[in-house]
């Protein structure tokens, strides 16, 4: 009977001594999946709304875990930033999507733009690291916006970091800048001018019910207006159904993300699926 208590108990109200284990049993678990490269990146097409182009993917980071099985970003990457493994991983994610980026270039001849995700803690651990990204771009010969780097609102009101002068190194180097989850966080506008931004990336939140919601039509409308006069291109988010897109194409957004068009796949899923007819 006690077992089974037990049992009930760590089914329905994991007591925090059970989260600790489970926290610590994840740590570890993390650490050997960056020394053994257990990471995958999936790519998510960003399609333009008015051609239906895809000319740009977002880089997802997958965990396949031997024994849970597929862990989420959402689960671990919080874990990842508490402990400092972001670096690495950051560092891992970066390097793949550039060579991925280089590869569609030189071996398919197309360009593809592919996006990576950067939380403010790979922000402000990286030093010296971005040199040596950079160096690899020059390398893989990507410049001219192979790349580009999704940032949270929260980095920009963090001036410790040296927020600019890494993004004036970054656009010099030709990789470019998306401004993540736009609307969610402090939404900062004053910085929006302050920061050479290319890219502002609606968040799901504005576009679930843009179609059925004026306000969040009205929302989205003043956010794709602001965005183009300061010289930004408007990508929104979590576009599931088609009069979503209709709305947003409506409202002068320029691309989509979402699973009205694909959910994030593997690379060669997505050359097939994207790129292959392209090269013939
Ligand atoms: P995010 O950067 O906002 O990425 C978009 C998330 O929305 C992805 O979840 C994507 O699979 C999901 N998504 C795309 N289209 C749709 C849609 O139409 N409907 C719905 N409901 N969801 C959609 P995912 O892959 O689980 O990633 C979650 C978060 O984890 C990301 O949010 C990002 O913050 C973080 N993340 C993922 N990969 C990386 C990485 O390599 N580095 C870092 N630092 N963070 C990452
Ligand atoms: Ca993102
Ligand atoms: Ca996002
Ligand atoms: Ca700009």
């Amino acid at each position: 009977a006690k077992e089974q208590g037990r049992n009930r108990f760590n089914y329905f109200t994991p007591s925090m001594q059970e989260y600790a284990k489970y926290r610590m049993r994840l740590i570890q678990d993390l650490r050997q999946a960056v020394t053994n490269k257990e990471f995958e990146l999936h790519y998510q097409p960003i399609v333009a709304l008015a051609t239906g182009e895809v000319t740009k993917a977002e880089a997802l980071i997958r965990w396949h875990h031997c024994e849970r099985g597929a862990v989420p970003p959402s689960e671990f990457i919080p874990v990842a930033e508490d402990t400092g493994l972001i670096v690495e991983i950051g560092n891992w994610v970066f390097e793949q999507a550039a060579r991925q980026s280089a590869a569609w270039r030189h071996g398919l001849g197309v360009d593809i733009q592919i996006s990576v995700n950067k939380s403010p803690i790979q922000f402000r651990d990286e030093g010296t690291l971005l040199n040596d990204w950079l160096k690899l771009l020059q390398e893989l010969n990507i410049t001219g916006a192979g790349v580009c780097v999704e940032i949270t609102e929260g980095l920009l009101l963090d001036a410790s970091m040296g927020v600019t002068e890494k993004l004036l190194a970054y656009r010099d180097a030709g990789v470019q800048v998306s401004l993540d989850d736009f609307g969610t966080g402090y939404s900062s506008l004053a910085y929006l001018k302050k920061f050479d931004i290319d890219y502002l990336k609606i968040d799901q939140s504005f576009t679930r019910n843009v179609d059925t919601d004026k306000n969040d039509q009205i929302l989205c409308e003043a956010i794709i207006v602001m965005a183009h006069k300061l010289g930004m291109k408007v990508i929104a988010e979590g576009v599931e159904t088609e009069a979503q897109r209709q709305v947003l194409l409506a409202a002068g957004c320029d691309y989509g993300q979402g699973y009205l068009f694909s959910r994030p796949i593997p690379a060669s899923e997505f050359t097939q699926q994207y790129l292959q007819c392209r090269s013939l």
